[in-house]
């Protein structure tokens, strides 16, 4: 521009016009420093309530205290850096635990996204009136004490019943592992006032295939599937394998066969859902016994409530008519449910003129995932989420990111983020 004379314009009187973009060399940076935390190669293991997931609160509390923000633990350990003053905020973020031998980016590259608006808008000197917090939730993966979403549950007020008293396979309980870390150990603490929190925005890599298929590196997220985890326990009769004829047995597993087979037919027959049996138990489990009881877990998710709805009422006709036809009995305990969290309208809309900025031409996506995002929705917060293109699918080592995406998903949330707070 230097020597460019345009008319009736004085170059020394325009003021100086930065430009919000989210930087790709410090999104790398910082994702690589993250993963150096519980990192192996390409694999982290950065379990909730764990010494290494304290030290990655620890580090994006130092990145975002050096951005200006006050930086704070709540009762449930989630790490929260606040920017701006008094009143009702809009929150950005994600967790930063794994899953056990996890990926680099589910999660951690939300919060690191979420840190890489805010240094954006400070390097364009948008002036916030508005206040934003950034936060790391802590445990979302719930691998050690069985709890997913804690840190945002706890904060949106949507813990189970006696969460804190639930212990790791060593008798830590929850409670002991928060008093470790000087907390309380009561983490119904945490829970947020209705009222002081305006809107919740997460960015999260897709962890599925369609936005790389599609080649295009942002989705709006329109809705967060339903989620039934259920356990199904089929007793029968415990007998002799080479003494039983094939007509006279009462065999527990090979009913639950044929139970997991039509969960299987069943959800492929409604579109969109989806429904897995991935633990199985057989008892005694010894190769010449028939088996007297076999238990197995069922997962059902749906991006409609309706069609959750009528998997699982299919499920529990079909385990009712298979035991009876083989004598066998069968229940099924519904371990959690979760129902479908659609994105507030508003957010969906302001997100997809936010990732236009960044310049990408951003679709649809349901999420076929569990988030924290789906606790502020239930809870009432009108809540939005980002997707990043993402390789190598999830919760694997070989999980990958383009950082390129990852900064153009932190221009978007900037952009997003100065129309509701400046
Ligand atoms: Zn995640």
């Amino acid at each position: 521009m230097v020597g460019v004379a345009l008319p009736g314009v004085n170059p020394q009187l325009t003021p100086l016009i930065h430009k919000i973009v989210g930087d790709p060399a410090r999104v790398a940076r910082r994702a690589a420093a993250l993963a150096r935390i519980g990192g192996r190669g390409t694999a982290v293991t950065r379990l909730g309530l764990s010494d290494e997931e304290r030290r990655a609160h620890a580090l994006v509390g130092d990145w975002l205290r050096r951005l200006g923000a006050t930086v704070g633990r709540d009762e449930a350990a989630n790490v929260v850096g606040r920017f701006g003053g008094m009143g009702a905020s809009v929150v950005i973020g994600s967790h930063l635990d794994s899953v056990t031998e996890g990926g680099r980016y589910d999660g951690a590259l939300g919060v690191v996204v979420a840190v890489e608006a805010m240094d954006a808008l400070a390097r364009a000197r948008v002036r916030l009136r508005k206040p934003v917090e950034v936060v790391g939730w802590t445990d979302e993966e719930g691998v050690r004490f069985g709890i997913g979403l804690f840190g945002s549950a706890a904060a949106f007020g949507r813990l189970p019943p006696r969460a804190a008293g639930r212990a790791d396979r060593d008798g830590i309980s929850i409670r002991e592992a928060l008093r470790a870390m000087g907390l309380s150990g009561d983490p119904r603490k945490a829970r947020i006032r209705s009222g002081t929190v305006r809107a919740y925005i997460e960015p999260h890599i897709e962890q599925g295939p369609r936005l790389a298929d599609a080649r295009i590196p942002l989705a709006v997220v329109s809705s967060i599937v339903g989620i039934l985890h259920g356990r199904v326990t089929v007793r029968g009769r415990q007998d002799h394998a080479g003494t039983t004829p094939m007509g006279q047995r009462a065999d527990a597993f090979a009913g639950a066969a044929e139970m997991a087979l039509a969960l299987e037919r069943g959800a492929a027959a409604r579109a969109g859902a989806v429904g897995t049996v991935g633990e199985i138990a057989a008892r005694p489990g010894a190769k010449n016994v028939v088996p007297g009881e076999c238990t197995f877990s069922i997962d059902v998710r749906a991006p409609a409530q309706r069609t959750l709805d009528a998997v699982v009422r299919d499920l529990r006709s079909s385990v009712a008519r298979i035991a009876k036809r083989r004598g066998l009995e069968a229940s099924i305990d519904v371990l959690n449910a979760v129902p479908v969290a659609p994105m507030d309208r508003r957010l969906r809309a302001l997100l997809r003129r936010s990732c236009a900025a960044a310049g990408v031409d951003a679709p649809d996506l349901i999420s076929g995932a569990g988030h924290d995002a789906e606790n502020a929705q239930l809870a009432g917060v009108p809540t939005g989420m980002i997707f990043i293109r993402s390789r190598g699918g999830s919760h694997s080592p070989r999980e990958d990111a383009d950082p390129r995406d990852a900064a153009r998903a932190a221009t978007a949330l900037a952009y997003a983020i100065r129309e509701l707070c400046a």
